[in-house]
C-alpha cells in the first residue's frame, strides 16, 4: 500500500521541528486508527527536504510554520496549505498569488488563551500597574482610587476568532464592551460597531482600546494620529494582532503629548524589537515578546489532523483565507 506523504516546511529550529513532526504522526497515526475504514492508505508527515522530486509532485497537502516561500514552489499540486499559526500575514505577503489555498489554524483553545490574556492586560492597565511600577522605582508611597470593572469601557477592534472569544471574557469580568468589526455584528452585551464613524466612537468611549484585527491593506497604519486624538487622556491601548497596524511614530508623539496614557505592545513590525528601538525605553510602553497567544503543540496537532483526515475522506478544503478580502 503507498504511503499518503505529507511534507513540513519550517525554518523553525531542528528540535522544533523534529517535536511537530512526531506530534503529528503520533496524533495522525491514532485518529486514524480509530476512523472508520473509509480511509485506509497510511499518512506520515515529513521533513520536506527528505523528499524525491517525484514524491514532491504527488503531494496535496503541505504543513508549514515559517516556511521559506521558495520550498513551496517545488510542490507544483499543492491543494491546500495548513499554517501552524493562526496569523498567515508575513505567508500572504510573501507568496500574494498562491496556487493553492491557504488555511490558518483556528483554535478555541488559543483563542481562550488570547481572550485570557486581553483580560490579563486590560486588568494590568485597569488597576494602574504601570503608575505603581513608576512609583515603586522612585520609592513612593500613595495610593489610588480604584474604579469597578462596569465604571470601564473596553473596545475590541475585531470580532473574529480572537476578538469574539476576548469580547466574551471581558463581558464575564464586568466591562462594558465596544466591538469593532468590517461587517455589522450582534453579539449579548457587547455594543457592536463598524465603518469609520464606528472607529472613531469606539476610540473615544473607551478606556482601554485592544487591537485584533488581521494585518491587511486596509488595517495596516490604522491605528494612527487621527484616533489617537480622540482618545481620552487616560486611556490605554493594548496590540496583540501585528506592529504594522499601529503607526508606531505616531503613538510616541501622542503618549508624549498625553493624549492616552499607556500602551502594551506585544508584536512589532520588526521582531525580535531591534535593540536601538526607541520603543523600548519609553516610559509609558510596555514591551512583551509576541507572548499573548502562542499555539499550543497538542490542541494544534489534534485541529491540523482533523483537517487532514476531513480532507482525504471527504475532499472538504477547511476554511481558507479569502485573497479578496486578505485575512
Ligand atoms: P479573524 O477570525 O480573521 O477575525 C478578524 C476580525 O477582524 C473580523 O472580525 C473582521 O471583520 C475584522 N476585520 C478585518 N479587516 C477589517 C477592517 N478593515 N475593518 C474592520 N474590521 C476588520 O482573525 P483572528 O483569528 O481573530 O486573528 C486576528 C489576528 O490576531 C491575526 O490575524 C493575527 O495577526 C493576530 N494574532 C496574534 C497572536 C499573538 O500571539 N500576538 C496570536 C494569534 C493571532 P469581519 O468579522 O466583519 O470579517
Amino acid at each position: 500500500m503507498t504511503q499518503q506523504l505529507i511534507p513540513f516546511i519550517s525554518q523553525l529550529a531542528f528540535t522544533e521541528q523534529l517535536q511537530w513532526l512526531e506530534r503529528l504522526n503520533e496524533r495522525l497515526s491514532k485518529s486514524m486508527s480509530s476512523q472508520d475504514r473509509s480511509y485506509d492508505t497510511p499518512i506520515k508527515v515529513v521533513h520536506a527536504d527528505s523528499l524525491s522530486t517525484l514524491e514532491r509532485s504527488q503531494c496535496e497537502i503541505a504543513i508549514v510554520a515559517n516556511p521559506d516561500p521558495s520550498v513551496l514552489t517545488d510542490f507544483p499540486c499543492l491543494v491546500w496549505v495548513q499554517s501552524l499559526w493562526a496569523g498567515v500575514e508575513r505567508l500572504l505577503a510573501e507568496i500574494p498569488s498562491p496556487t493553492f489555498k491557504i488555511v490558518r489554524l483556528i483554535d478555541p483553545c488559543l483563542a481562550q488563551t488570547m481572550a485570557e490574556a486581553v483580560v490579563a492586560w486590560s486588568y494590568y492597565l485597569h488597576r494602574d500597574m504601570p503608575l505603581y511600577l513608576t512609583q515603586q522605582r522612585c520609592q513612593h508611597w500613595q495610593q489610588h482610587s480604584v474604579a469597578l470593572t462596569n465604571q470601564r469601557t473596553i473596545g475590541v477592534l475585531g470580532l473574529g476568532e480572537l476578538g469574539l472569544a476576548s469580547v466574551e471574557k471581558l463581558s464575564l469580568n464586568g466591562f462594558n464592551v465596544l466591538g469593532w468589526s468590517r461587517r455589522q455584528k450582534s453579539i449579548d452585551n457587547v455594543v457592536c460597531l463598524s465603518g469609520q464613524d464606528g472607529l472613531e466612537q469606539l476610540f473615544s468611549a473607551s478606556d482601554i482600546v485592544v487591537i485584533l484585527l488581521p494585518l491587511t491593506e486596509r488595517t495596516a497604519g490604522l491605528i494612527n494620529r487621527t484616533l489617537f486624538s480622540k482618545m481620552k487622556p487616560s486611556a490605554g491601548l493594548i496590540n496583540f494582532a501585528r506592529g504594522k497596524i499601529v503607526h508606531h511614530q505616531d503613538l510616541i508623539t501622542a503618549l508624549n503629548e498625553k493624549q492616552l496614557s499607556h500602551a502594551v505592545l506585544d508584536v512589532f513590525v520588526q521582531e525580535p524589537l531591534p535593540q536601538d528601538d526607541k520603543l523600548w525605553q519609553h516610559p509609558n510602553i510596555t514591551i512583551l515578546p509576541h507572548i499573548s497567544a502562542p499555539t499550543n503543540q497538542v490542541t494544534a496537532c489534534q485541529i491540523v489532523c482533523e483537517n487532514i483526515q476531513n480532507y482525504l475522506i471527504s475532499g472538504k478544503i477547511p476554511r481558507s483565507i479569502d485573497l479578496s478580502k486578505g485575512y
